[in-house]
């Protein structure tokens, strides 16, 4: 036999084959359904899952959105809500759970980005109804069990299977009126899901395969959804949004989503951007400390494990992620604040973290400039 006959890709193949380590996993349930035009299918889900009576949670500022929406649910539409806020404030989730109280409703439908799905979460873990989502961004937050309420200056999160939507529609065609800087910065978000995802302590191989297609697809077609409305595009960067929900929604978080959320609680920092600002300068922190991850991570983007930092950030860069958290209103004499309460917490990290490490973290992440290469 020929060489090439006894090795069909190729290469002599790698006979070190690493030990896999023993897994449990629970997978997460919910319905899903992909494709043009399915924000339409609404009224067949609804009808079929034997739901009468749906609230209507949309975003105010989305007026064509909202039209759209009440034509999918028709004379299924018992209530519309449509006041929405980032991070979701604890008393708003109240107002809109009292509402879903008094409206004998027998279903929530959250149709918007990370932001209105948050709200039906957190009314749908309050009144134990079930919730249907149409995303338009790529929070990916419709396939976790995971939702956020802010308190004053704290946003604190939880794990409730009751938060996990029963049915999620994807409709390419909504994410082509998404602003560009939207695209970029929620498609960066997406990526730190499936970074934590791949170097979670609780991953295992179906986690990571999730993950690491998800990088894949966001490398490959970020650019391309961030510079047209080509509605291919924006659906495979939709695809990967879902692929880095369900890897994150399965193996939980770590330091990248605990410094966003500190920030975002107690800073206000915008949610994406502050996910595409960050992401660069927490991969070259972690790299030494996480050097398989890592590995797999730049391999599945095209890049090098000393050079995926950088590379990174050049993506983000690339799809106009603002230079900075010094340009989302961050300001410098901030970072101690946030570096103090970080330790405080004692937040999870895959390697360790200092006073030091984390300012200087944050210091880099603030002023925007290139991580250096690892
Ligand atoms: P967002 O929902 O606040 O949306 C950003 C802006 O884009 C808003 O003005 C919105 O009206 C607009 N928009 C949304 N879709 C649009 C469309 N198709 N066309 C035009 N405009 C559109 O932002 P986000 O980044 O999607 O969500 C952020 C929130 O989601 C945060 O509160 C964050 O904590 C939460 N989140 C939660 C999870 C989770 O798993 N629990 C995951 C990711 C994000």
């Amino acid at each position: 036999m020929s060489t090439s006959e006894t090795v069909p890709f190729g290469d002599a193949p790698d006979l070190r084959v690493p030990t896999q380590k023993s897994f449990t996993r629970t997978s997460l349930g919910g319905r899903i359904l992909f494709g043009e035009g399915a924000l339409y299918d609404l009224a067949h889900e609804l009808d079929n899952a034997r739901f009468r009576r749906a609230m209507l949670i949309v975003s105010s500022n989305q007026v064509v959105l909202t039209q759209r929406s009440r034509e999918a649910l028709g004379g299924r539409m018992a209530l519309e809500w449509n006041e929405v806020r980032q991070h979701v404030p604890v008393e708003l989730a109240d107002r809109c759970g009292a509402s879903a109280a008094n409206a004998d409703i027998d279903v929530l439908v959250a149709i918007g980005g990370g932001s209105t799905i948050g709200l039906g979460k957190a009314v749908a873990v309050r009144s134990a109804l079930p919730l249907v989502v149409v995303p338009t961004t790529y929070s990916g937050s419709e396939m976790t069990p995971i939702y956020g309420l802010t308190t004053g200056r704290e946003k604190q999160t939880a794990r409730d299977n009751a938060a996990l939507p029963q049915i999620v529609l994807y409709d390419p065609m909504l994410l082509t009126t998404l602003p560009a800087s939207i695209v970029g910065t929620s498609g960066l978000n997406a990526l730190a899901h499936c970074a934590e995802a791949i170097w979670s302590s609780s991953a295992d191989p179906i986690t990571d395969s999730l993950a690491l297609e998800g990088a894949y697809r966001l490398q490959r077609y970020l650019p391309a959804a961030y510079g047209s409305t080509d509605v291919s595009a924006r659906g495979q960067v939709l695809v990967a949004a879902c692929l880095a929900g369900t890897a994150l929604g399965t193996v939980g978080t770590s330091l990248h989503h605990a410094l966003c959320h500190l920030l975002g609680g107690m800073l206000d920092a915008p949610h994406a951007e502050t996910h595409a600002i960050l992401l660069p300068y927490v991969i070259r922190y972690l790299q030494p400390g996480i050097p398989d991850a890592i590995e797999r991570l730049a391999d599945a983007m095209g890049s090098r494990p000393d050079r995926l930092a950088h590379d990174v950030w050049s993506l983000a860069q690339a799809v106009g992620t603002p230079p900075g958290l010094r340009a989302v209103g961050i300001k410098e004499g901030q970072i101690e604040m946030v570096t103090a309460a970080a330790l405080d917490k004692g937040i999870a990290s895959p390697r360790s973290l200092t006073h030091e490490a984390l300012q200087a973290l944050l210091h880099a992440a603030w002023s925007g400039e290139a991580p250096h290469p690892g």
